[in-house]
Formats: structure tokens, sequence, C-alpha cells
């Protein structure tokens, strides 16, 4: 990496769990933020093969572990933040801010994209995630994704070849998204902004958005588990854990929140290492307890440091 001293869109040693969502965890061995698609482009096709690659949106769904995250980091920030509106149809960057994509869809008068404002974090990591709120998710409005390869390679996705389910996308995962086509209905710019309005309301009485946290710590569990396990139908991961006791368990820093107990929170001292073992003791109590293996949502990073 000689040839990129200097080059202030390469960065060694950067306290990367400090920019997430938890505001803990170690630090990325080098930080990419690309200038452009070929910028980007062309540094996957000279990265060597067995350099680990990872890529990084708003970090609202991420735990950096302690021990840092080998190989490079890319973020896409400011020169992929575009959005552009044409009917019905938008186009976003991927580094573009869902609320950004939100409030530009109101502003048009187009509905169907208002839960968005309810998810922080950016349209690469929402299509990644097929985040979803309020009864919606990505793949409901999503049109197509452009990506490109590990390879540096262009491609582009129609949403029913993404084998989009719940919290799940079936592009290989290493491929990076640059950019995503939404499409709404167009409808009165009033009754699309009050919708708006409503949902950023609703998210502030029920999730604990002024904290440190994640969001879902874990997926909600499927019928058939539920039903294997001889429980009540429909049944929600936060149910769950307030059965084994979870509301409020705390493990050094972290704790599951109060307000909603699928949800973690950093109180201010932890570490990674706290949240994860906190996710992993719930684990434990509900296939102990109740006989349902909860899987995580959080996306966890990087490497734990030798105990
Ligand atoms: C307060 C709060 C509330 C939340 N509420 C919800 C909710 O209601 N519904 C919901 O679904 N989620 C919710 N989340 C979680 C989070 O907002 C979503 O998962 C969001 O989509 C994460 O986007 P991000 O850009 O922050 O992704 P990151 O956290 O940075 O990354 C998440 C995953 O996406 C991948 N990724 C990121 N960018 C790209 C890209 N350009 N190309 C390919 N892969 C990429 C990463 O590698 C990682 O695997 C909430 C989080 C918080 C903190």
């Amino acid at each position: 990496m000689n040839d990129q001293q200097g080059d202030r869109r390469f960065q060694e040693n950067v306290p990367l769990g400090k920019e997430s969502w938890f505001g803990c965890g170690g630090t990325a061995d080098v930080l990419f933020q690309p200038e452009d698609i070929d910028d980007l482009a062309l540094f996957l096709k000279d990265a060597p093969p067995e350099m680990p690659v990872t890529v990084m949106g708003g970090m609202a769904n991420i735990i950096v572990r302690d021990g840092g995250v080998r190989g490079c980091v890319i973020r896409l920030g400011k020169p992929f933040s575009d959005i552009d509106v044409k009917g019905a149809r938008i186009l976003a960057g991927a580094g573009a801010l869902n609320g950004s994509v939100a409030s530009a869809a109101a502003k048009a008068g187009i509905g169907g994209l208002e839960f968005l404002s309810g998810i922080p974090g950016t349209v690469g990591g929402a299509v990644r995630m097929n985040a979803g709120a309020y009864g919606r998710e990505i793949k409901d409005v999503l049109v197509a994704a452009f990506a490109i390869d590990r390879k540096g390679r262009s491609d582009a996705f129609m949403t029913e070849d993404m084998d989009m389910r719940y919290r799940y996308c079936g592009v290989p995962e290493g491929t990076i998204f640059t950019a995503a086509a939404f499409e709404g209905l167009k409808e009165n710019k009033e009754v699309v902004r009050a919708r708006l309005k409503e949902i950023k309301e609703k998210r502030r009485e029920t999730q604990p958005i002024t904290e440190k946290t994640g969001g879902s710590t874990f997926a909600n569990p499927t019928e058939e588990q539920l039903k294997a396990a001889g429980l009540e139908s429909g049944l929600r991961a936060w149910q769950l854990i307030e059965r084994v006791g979870g509301r409020g368990l705390t493990v050094g820093g972290a704790k599951m929140s109060e307000k909603h107990c699928n949800f973690m929170i950093n109180t201010g001292t932890a570490t990674a290492a706290d949240l994860e073992d906190l996710g992993e003791e719930l684990i434990r109590r509900v296939k102990t307890l109740l006989g349902v293996t909860l899987h995580w949502e959080i996306r966890r990073i990087g490497d734990r440091p030798p105990t």
C-alpha cells in the first residue's frame, strides 16, 4: 500500500467501531472511500484476491468486534449519495441515506417509500438486508440494483432475480451495491407527508432511537420454528426475549432495552464482546427454555481478541 500513502481515500488503523451506531469496537486495518464508481472498480480489479474486503454503509446494523477488521473496509460516502426522481421512480446511490430517499419521495408525491424514513442507514445496507418496517420491505419497492463484484465488474440485478426474503438478499456476499432504482405510486404530496410524519412519531414512541443501538438484534422466528417448539403462532423475537427474562438484561455495559427488548444498547461502557456475549446469552436462554433458536439479525464483523 506504499503508493497509497498520503492518499486521503485510504486510511490505516481507522477506529471503525466508534463510527458504528453502537459506538464501540475495533479498528479497520485499511479504510477505502472511493471517489466514484471507476475508482471503486479499479481498486477491486487490482486488489489481491486473498485480501479480505468488507463494505459498510451507515453501520446501523453492525457490531465491529474489538479485535478489528482485517484487510480493507470500503465505505461509499457522498460520491454515491445522489438521488434522482423521474415520475414515480427514484434512482438512489448506495451511499444515500434511507431517510433522504423517503424525503425525496414525499417531496415528489411518490407514495410507498415512507417506511424507509424509519430505517437508519444507507440504500446499500437496506438492499443487502432487505430492510423493512411497518408492513413493507425493500423488495416491495425495489426495481433493480446496480453493483460491482469483487473483481471490479459491473452488474445489474432485477428484484425478481435477487431472491429477497425476510431480512435476506440472495445476491452473493461480496457484491457491492452502488445504486438502486425504486418505484412507488404517484399520490397527493400532503397524504404522503402525513404518513411520513406518522412513521417518525411511531418510531420515537416505540424504539430507543436516541440510544447507541443496532436495531433489532434477532430476526423474528419463523412459523415452523414456533410450531416445532409448541409455541403460539405469530410470536415475535421480542416476546421470546421477554419470556426468558431478557428485558433489561445486562452484560458489562451492554443491555437489552427496557423500551423494546429486541434492541440491544451500549449504555456507554460496552465493548463489542459485551454486546455479543449478551446476544449469545439470550440465544442460550431462548433455546433452553423455549426450544427456539434465535438468529442474529445484526451483522458481526472482525475478530474477537484472544482472551
Ligand atoms: C434505531 C434503529 C432502528 C432500526 N430499525 C430497523 C427497522 O425498522 N427495520 C430494519 O430492517 N432495520 C432496522 N434497523 C437496522 C438498520 O437500520 C438496517 O439494517 C439498515 O438497512 C442498515 O443499513 P446500513 O447502511 O447501516 O448497513 P450497515 O449496517 O453498514 O451494513 C449492514 C450489512 O449491509 C452490507 N452493506 C452495506 N452497504 C452495502 C453495499 N453498498 N453493498 C453491499 N452490501 C452492503 C454490509 O456489508 C453489512 O453486511 C435499525 C437500526 C437502528 C440503529
